[in-house]
């Protein structure tokens, strides 16, 4: 199988690995282009000094560190290694990246690295160039290491090449042909190569290159410094390249790497340097290679400082050389892989380290090959995630220069980005700001996490305070807006959702064959549904509520949703897609006393017999016409209320009024998250993603028993008797012990899972942490650990929804009461 006509554009460790991956499934038609030279084309590969650390949050880019150690680890040129294997040592100098090292080492865990925190007398015997009196502990990984980045360029040529690839270096890329939507070619500096495919791997160029095809990157170029030092005394005589481990001080942004007797410093404490992809100098131009500016000595004054104060035996020593280097950010410091939306064939896979680059490889080369990726779930990497803001040069300048600075600061799970904000906020932003709204942001938009106003509602409920690490970006009043939603009603800001309207004569066996469910019901109906991939992984789950015979309203959790229905839209024009998010808003109206509050101010009626569960219809609130769903993510009474942007002021001080006649109250997010995990309801992205299928994930409910013809339908069939894992419910006792998502959960000493989504249950008086893990330890009453930090909390798997199984508070009939009335409801369990 010769596959398409590729041209990778970029022969970088990225363009390599994906040349070397895509060959060896079985595509030959390729061809290599780079504007420089074989194998250090001049790009930010040939003069990466090559550490690779394998922890991180993200479990996917764990997985790609790790095959990167394993593939570079097995290869060589003539003789010549291209991976170090001296381990990876992170130190603290500080009680707070002491703890820190913890949580780190609990991500290790959690995706099935080894590593161990050792104390300062081990920091020492790793690494003997410490000062044992700065140093309070680090984080040892014995398979981290040093990877040559342009030795491992040569290796993947080589075996690239000995399967048919073609690489051209010296060859420019000057624009990307397309016709008719898709790509057809590039042109050179020296012709034009055909091409059905075409894979951006263009480095900090890549913005530059994905213009050609009309294509913004979110990507920007920072300067990063490196230097090296003169002979270090105490490391005369070394006659290995690399003997210590590699060493990572990120109290002070530092890094360091062994060359026999010197040492690489890398800093990441100066003045962010962002440069402008257009203003990269050419091959032919570049004093040392395009990639590289001149050492601004300067900006390692206080780097230098840190390093002799870190490493006594580095004051004997001098700086000798530095350079600043360019590499890619990007607003959330994760790649860019996949396809462009608008022109096909055209693909990134950019802003990726040499950590990484391996697994990158292989990811792309799944994906283009076997139509998706099934080593990793790619959600967090995925190029068309962004919102159309997240594009703007002035956004990706700011978080890129932002990432920058923070690369190894701590960061709390719910730590906002700072600037730009505000960027995006609903009608009722000013009446939030008004209640002493606590604003947290996720894509762009302003959500409140809790509301100042209601702080007297926290006296005389018990709201137990977490621990530290829990407690900050969180109050009492998160616990009283829960507990208030459950005794009387609250408004929630469900702006945030993605809503797209579909609408044609084909939308409904366009979505038929795109979803799990059943989409030709009657109009008002709704259901909740999933989209799969072919191979049965979970695209995304949506709410598709029928507004007429050929207009459905899609509810998304974001752009992949709409990336994957656009990707699967008819050619006949029978379908139409319109992401009404921004003029539009909504509001979650839930609670015992919800009718109470919306029967008098509705001109329909809304009672149980009139509008059932999962069931819409047009109304008007007052003056303002809305859509109102019969659905609720609390598990309480009430609707979802959408209205246009314009009317959503008088929508919220319309409903605002009569809910706080009725004892109730506007509630944040994080009222919602507990009240949602409390359910059981799962979040896309953080509770299940690409790689889960329905069943495991606890959505089996929602795949149409009989149903054929949907997207995933085959390799759902498969998976089904396959079920070896489990998304499952954990409850902690502990009060104090509230976990947050990405912890490791362990069977006596032995990991078995990882955390995804937490919150303590406010009704319920527990903690709640749902986590992945065995299907035969999914069960009930089984006695679990979750690594918290450097402690063991006990779990215990409960069964599920913590809360009312019986559905009675969505479904029944919404109880009457007299106004004033805020007595709580007996609660299921
Ligand atoms: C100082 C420094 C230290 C670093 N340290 C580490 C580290 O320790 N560990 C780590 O994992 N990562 C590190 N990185 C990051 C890492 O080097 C990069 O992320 C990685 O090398 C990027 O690889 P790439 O293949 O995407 O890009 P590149 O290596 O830049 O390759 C892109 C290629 O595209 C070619 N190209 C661009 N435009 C065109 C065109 N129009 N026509 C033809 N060819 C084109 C270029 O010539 C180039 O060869 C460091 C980076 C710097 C600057």
């Amino acid at each position: 199988m010769a596959g398409p006509r590729v041209v990778i554009i970029g022969a970088g460790v990225v363009g390599a690995a994906v040349a070397d991956e895509v060959s060896a499934r079985g595509w030959s038609d390729v061809t290599v282009v780079d504007q420089g030279p074989l194998p250090a084309t001049g790009g930010s590969s040939s003069h990466a000094p090559g550490l690779v650390f394998q922890t991180n949050p993200s479990r996917t880019m764990t997985g790609m560190a790790r095959d990167t150690v394993a593939k570079f680890g097995s290869l060589d040129v003539d003789g010549r290694p291209c991976f170090l294997p001296v381990g990876g040592l992170e130190v603290a100098t500080s009680p707070e990246r002491l703890a820190e090292l913890h949580r780190r080492h609990g991500w290790l865990t959690a995706w099935g690295v080894e590593g161990r925190v050792v104390g300062p007398e081990e920091c020492v015997a790793l690494h003997p160039l410490l000062d044992r009196e700065r140093v309070l502990g680090g984080l040892h990984v014995p398979g981290d290491g040093l990877a040559d980045a342009v030795l491992a360029v040569e290796a993947q040529i080589r075996a690239a090449r000995s399967r048919g690839v073609r690489f051209l270096p010296g060859h420019e890329v000057l624009d990307v042909r397309t016709a008719n939507g898709r790509v057809a070619g590039v042109v050179t500096d020296r012709g034009e190569i055909p091409a059905d495919v075409v894979v951006c791997c263009a480095g900090i160029w890549g913005p530059r290159v994905a213009r050609m095809v009309g294509m913004e990157l979110p990507l920007v170029p920072l300067a990063h410094q490196l230097a090296w030092t003169g002979p270090v005394p105490a490391l005369a005589g070394q006659a290995d390249e690399a003997v210590r481990p590699i060493l990572r001080h990120q109290d002070a942004d530092l890094y360091f790497r062994d060359r026999f007797d010197r040492l690489g410093i890398g800093s990441y404490g100066h003045r962010p340097m962002p440069v402008s992809p257009d203003a990269i100098a050419s091959v032919a131009d570049a004093e040392v290679m395009p990639s590289v500016l001149r050492f601004t000595e300067g900006d390692f004054a206080d780097a230098w400082a840190e390093t002799r104060a870190l490493l006594p035996a580095t004051r004997e020593a001098k700086i000798e050389e530095g350079i600043n280097g360019l590499f890619s950010f990007t607003p959330d410091g994760m790649p860019l892989l996949g396809e462009s939306c608008d022109v096909r064939g055209f693909w990134v896979a950019e802003a990726v380290w040499v950590t990484h680059s391996a697994g990158v490889g292989r990811a792309m080369a799944e994906w283009l090959v076997d139509g998706h990726c099934s080593s990793y779930d790619l959600h967090e990497c995925d190029v068309n995630r962004f919102e159309d803001h997240q594009l703007s040069p002035q956004y990706v300048t700011a978080r890129g220069c932002r990432n920058f600075a923070e690369v190894y600061d701590i960061i709390h799970p719910l730590q906002p980005a700072g600037e730009p904000r505000p960027l995006r906020t609903s009608p009722f932003h000013p009446r939030q700001e008004a209640l002493g709204a606590v604003f947290l942001e996720a894509s762009g938009w302003e959500r409140p996490q809790w509301y100042e106003s209601n702080a007297r509602l926290s006296a005389g409920r018990s709201v137990p305070t977490p621990n530290e690490w829990a407690a900050r970006y969180w109050s009492p009043v998160v616990g009283a807006e829960a507990l208030v939603t459950r005794e009387t009603v609250a408004l929630y800001d469900m702006s945030s959702l993605k809503r797209i309207e579909v609408t044609g004569r084909g939308a409904v066996g366009y979505l038929e064959r795109l979803t799990t469910g059943v989409m030709d019901k009657s109009v008002g109906s709704v259901t909740y549904t999933l989209m799969l991939d072919e191979d049965a992984g979970i695209r995304g789950d949506i709410t598709v509520a029928r507004l007429g015979p050929d207009r459905f309203q899609v509810g998304a959790g974001g752009n992949l949703d709409l990336d994957w229905l656009r990707g699967h839209l008819p050619d006949d024009g029978s379908v139409v897609l319109r992401d009404v998010t921004a003029g539009t808003c909504c509001v979650g109206l839930w609670g015992p006393r919800a009718l109470e509050v919306l029967a008098p101010l509705a001109d329909r009626d809304f009672s149980d017999a009139a509008l059932r569960y999962f069931r819409t219809r047009p109304a008007y609130v007052g003056p303002v016409p809305v859509t109102a769903m019969r659905l609720s993510y609390v598990g309480e009474l009430g609707w979802e209320l959408y209205t246009t942007a314009d009317l959503g002021l008088r929508l919220w001080d319309t409903l605002y009024e009569a809910v706080v006649a009725h004892g109730g109250i506007a509630a944040g997010r994080g009222a919602f998250n507990s009240l949602r995990l409390e359910k059981g309801y799962r979040a896309f992205g953080t509770d299940m993603t690409f790689e889960h299928d329905p069943y495991e994930a606890g959505l089996g409910f929602a795949v149409r028993a009989g149903k054929t013809g949907f997207v995933g339908q085959a390799a759902l069939e498969r998976r089904r008797e396959r079920v070896r894992r489990r998304l499952t419910c954990l409850t902690v006792d502990d009060p104090v012990s509230v976990v947050m998502g990405k912890e490791p959960v362990l069977d006596g000493s032995r990991p078995v899972g990882y955390v995804t989504s937490a919150a303590f249950g406010h009704t319920i008086g527990k903690g709640i942490a749902y986590a992945w893990l065995p299907a035969e330890l999914a069960v009930p009453g089984r006695e679990l650990t979750i690594r918290y930090f450097d402690r063991d909390v006990p779990a215990r798997v409960a069964e599920e929804p913590l809360f009312d199984p019986s559905m009675s508070r969505m479904r029944g009939t919404p109880r009457t009461s007299a106004p004033g009335d805020v007595t709580p409801p007996v609660v299921t369990r």
